[in-house]
């Protein structure tokens, strides 16, 4: 079964996949994870992204979609698509891309949840720089100051995390990302979660809907 995870940035979805790869075996697929990566490596792949992202602005369909397609081909388990698509084009060329490998997506899951509440979300998100486990410094703090606690090692902000940045990832959901909603609606394998509860309650409403598939 192939998932995606839809919905603006800070909505949860980050985190809700981590906990649903490891305990269900999904591959987690997230193209902000892979395009850091690229950026961390100084790729030709990093340095084209880092300047969009750094600027709040998306990564352009053609060079998404090719990352996409080398990157699904090997992989032989469930892939849990987080943060792709983000535009009916990169929505449309993974329905192709799909097809050639004759896989379907089944469900669409879409983190509802209030705009302001997540811009003061993302602003206290942090990152453990070493294991990537996600820590938001108001409601799942680390136990000692602003490390991580597994690794012990400081905790990071990402750029496009503050607020000048913040509100323009707002701006490009709204009018890149948000048509997905009625796009996948139509389709029949769309299903609303309310993220704006705990992580603990977010994650019991995935798996509640999973299991009856
Ligand atoms: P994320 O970690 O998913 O919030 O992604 C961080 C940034 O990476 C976004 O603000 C975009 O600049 C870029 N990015 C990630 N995924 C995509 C995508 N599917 N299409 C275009 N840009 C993306």
């Amino acid at each position: 079964m192939n998932i995606i995870f839809l919905g603006c940035p800070g909505s949860g979805k980050g985190t809700q996949a981590k906990m649903l790869g490891t305990k269900h075996n999904f591959y987690h697929l997230s193209t902000g994870d892979l395009f850091r990566e690229e950026i961390s490596k100084k790729s030709d792949l990093g340095l084209k992204a880092k300047s969009y992202i750094d600027a709040g602005k998306l990564v352009p369909d053609a060079v998404v979609l090719d990352v996409i397609k080398n990157k699904i081909k090997d992989i032989k388990s469930d892939i849990l698509f987080d943060g792709f698509p983000r535009t009916i084009e990169q929505a449309e060329g993974l329905e192709k891309i799909m097809e050639e490998l004759l896989k379907v997506i089944d469900m669409v899951f879409f983190f509802e949840v209030n705009e302001k509440e997540v811009i003061n979300r993302i602003t206290a998100r942090r990152n453990c720089p070493k294991c990537g486990r996600i820590y938001n410094m108001i409601t799942s703090p680390p136990k000692n100051d602003e490390s991580c606690d597994d690794c012990n090692v400081k905790l990071n902000q990402r750029d496009d995390d503050k607020e000048e940045v913040v509100k323009k990832r707002m701006q490009v959901y709204k009018d890149q990302t948000s048509p997905l909603i009625s796009y996948y609606r139509m389709q029949g394998i769309f299903h609303i979660i309310d993220a704006s509860k705990t992580v603990d309650n977010v994650y019991l409403q995935i798996v509640n809907i999973l299991s009856k598939k």
